[in-house]
């Protein structure tokens, strides 16, 4: 437990301290991508965001008993020896399966009964990279639950299992960045993760999956593209 709370604080600490620095200084400095949406944060939005980031990285660590004990009562085994080409491939299949279980729980989130629960998270209007892991108890617990189902199915590498926590908080934390890293991508293109998770803080419904969209464009979810200018104050 102690190892999972110091692994999720490290990532979040890293991810969102980095992408707050490339964001805010560097890209902006190199004159590549913009920010999306120019409006001020609410007054003491980050102060609510990392305070209740680390409740969330505390229910993640101590979550994180769950994957042992699945291996200690032999619900769940680890790949053996598995080679480079192994652990690449279920690396992408995690990937994918992120972006689907992200989008079940969070549509289930914007449900009448649990709604209430998802208020948190949308209190960052204009988002900001510490906005990834602030939300509710309850939100903390169905999106930190991602990785059990697949280690039930599957002997996954220890790697792979690994590099789930941190390749989802890395494209979350890109989502939430408030930054158009590639003005010139399509709306479908997975770059264009953060406009499109931007207008879903925007504008409530719809665009509710992450790095891909292929889940919103199955069940009809997908928002209009909204063309942002660098500067222009979105949702006006
Ligand atoms: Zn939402
Ligand atoms: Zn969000």
């Amino acid at each position: 437990m102690a190892w999972g709370l110091a692994f999720f604080a490290g990532i979040y600490i890293a991810l969102c301290g980095g992408n707050w620095l490339l964001t805010r200084y560097l890209l902006p400095a190199l004159r590549a991508g913009h920010r999306i949406d120019a409006k001020p944060l609410r007054d003491g939005q980050i102060r609510y965001e990392l305070s209740w980031s680390a409740l969330s990285i505390s229910i993640f660590g101590i979550g994180s008993i769950l994957p042992w004990a699945f291996l200690h009562w032999g619900w769940a085994r680890l790949a053996q020896d598995p080679g480079p080409l192994r652990i690449a491939m279920e690396m992408a299949v995690l990937l994918v399966w992120n972006d689907i279980h992200f989008y079940a729980n969070h549509r289930l989130l914007h449900t009448k009964p649990l709604r209430r629960f998802h208020a948190q998270h949308h209190r960052s209007l204009v988002t900001t990279p510490f906005s990834t892991y602030s939300f509710h108890p309850l939100e903390a617990i169905l999106l930190g639950n991602v990785i059990l189902l697949p280690m039930l199915l599957h002997d996954f590498s220890f790697a792979a299992l690994l590099s789930l926590p941190v390749m989802s908080l890395l494209l979350n934390n890109l989502g939430h960045s408030n930054y158009d890293f590639a003005p010139a991508a399509g709306h479908d293109h997975w770059l264009s993760a953060s406009r499109r998770h931007h207008l879903h803080h925007i504008r409530y419904h719809g665009n509710y999956g992450f790095l891909f969209n292929f889940m919103d464009g199955w069940f009809r979810t997908r928002l209009p593209d909204e063309p942002m200018a660098p500067g222009r104050p979105a949702g006006a």
